[in-house]
C-alpha cells in the first residue's frame, strides 16, 4: 500500500484534494507506535468548524490535511491492538484520546493529557489539536485503537445506513452530551438555539431522552422548515420585532434593519 490523498489547506479559502503520505505506524512526533490502526476512509462529513480554518479565522498552517469525523474499514493494525481485527467497519470519536491519563479515567477525554504536548486535547486535522493527521482521506492513523474506536457490529447493516453512522464520528454525540450534560429526561419541555446540524442532533437525542417537548429556535427559516418536518416545535426568531433604539441593529423579517427611534 503507498498513495493516499486527502484533503489539503492552502489558506484562507482554499482547499484541494492532493497526493499525500500513506499513513505510518508513528505519532506525529515521530515516536513509533503499536497501538494504532490504519484505516481506509468508507465515510467522512465536512464539519461546521473545519470552515474556521478554511475560512483563515485560525493560526492553521497550509499544509494541513483536513477532517476530524471518520469512519472506516481497519486495513493495518499495530501489535499492541487486541479487541480490533483486519476488516473491522468502525466510527472514529472525533477527539484521539489516549484512556490511560487521568482525564481519560474520569471520561473527559476532549482534554487527553497524552496527545498534544503543547496542551490538553487533540483531535485529527485541526489547528494546535497535536498534529494528528485528518481523515478526509482515502486513509487515515488512529492511534490508541482499542480505547478510541467504536466497532459498528454488523457490517452488512452498518453500510445500508453508513451516512447516517458517518454522524456517529461527532454531529450526533456532541448533540447528545448537550442534552445530557443539561438534564433531559422524560417529561422535559426542552429549548434548543440554532437548527443547525448540531442543533438538530440535540433536539432528536433530547426526543431519544423523553423529552415531553422539543423547540428548536433560529433565524434560518430553511432550517426551521426542516426542524418542523422532523416534527419538532420551532421558534422563529426572525419575527422578533423587539426592536429599540439601544439595538445595534436588528434582525426583522429575513433582513437586518436600522433600530427604530422612539
Ligand atoms: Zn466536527
Ligand atoms: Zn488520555
Amino acid at each position: 500500500m503507498s498513495g493516499n490523498r486527502g484533503v489539503v489547506y492552502l489558506g484562507a479559502g482554499k482547499v484541494e484534494v492532493q497526493k499525500i503520505d500513506y499513513p505510518k505506524m508513528q505519532d506525529p512526533r515521530g515516536r513509533k507506535i503499536e497501538h494504532a490502526v490504519i484505516l481506509r476512509v468508507v465515510s467522512t462529513n465536512i464539519c461546521g468548524s473545519d470552515q474556521h480554518m478554511v475560512r483563515g479565522r485560525t493560526t492553521a498552517q497550509t499544509g494541513l490535511v483536513l477532517g476530524h469525523e471518520i469512519t472506516g474499514e481497519v486495513i493495518e493494525k499495530g501489535r499492541d491492538v487486541e479487541n480490533l481485527q483486519i476488516g473491522d467497519l468502525v466510527s472514529v470519536p472525533f477527539n484521539v484520546a489516549c484512556g490511560r491519563c487521568r482525564s481519560c479515567k474520569e471520561m473527559h477525554t476532549g482534554v487527553c493529557l497524552s496527545v498534544n504536548p503543547a496542551r490538553p486535547g487533540g483531535a485529527y486535522g485541526y489547528v494546535d489539536m497535536g498534529d494528528w493527521t485528518g481523515g478526509q482521506a482515502e486513509y487515515a492513523l488512529v492511534p490508541y485503537a482499542d480505547f478510541n474506536l467504536l466497532k459498528l457490529p454488523d457490517r452488512d447493516r452498518a453500510m445500508e445506513k453508513i451516512r447516517d453512522l458517518t454522524c456517529l464520528s461527532d454531529i450526533l454525540p456532541t448533540g447528545y452530551h448537550g442534552a445530557v450534560t443539561a438534564g433531559v429526561g422524560p417529561g422535559s419541555t426542552v429549548y434548543i438555539a440554532g437548527a443547525g446540524p448540531v442543533g438538530l442532533a440535540a433536539a432528536a437525542s433530547a426526543r431519544l431522552l423523553g423529552a415531553a417537548v422539543v423547540i428548536v429556535g433560529d433565524v434560518n427559516t430553511v432550517r426551521l422548515a426542516h426542524a418542523k418536518a422532523q416534527g419538532f416545535e420551532i421558534a422563529d426568531l426572525s419575527l422578533d420585532t423587539r426592536c429599540t433604539s439601544k439595538s445595534p441593529r436588528c434582525w426583522v423579517n429575513q433582513k437586518w434593519i436600522a433600530p427604530s427611534t422612539p
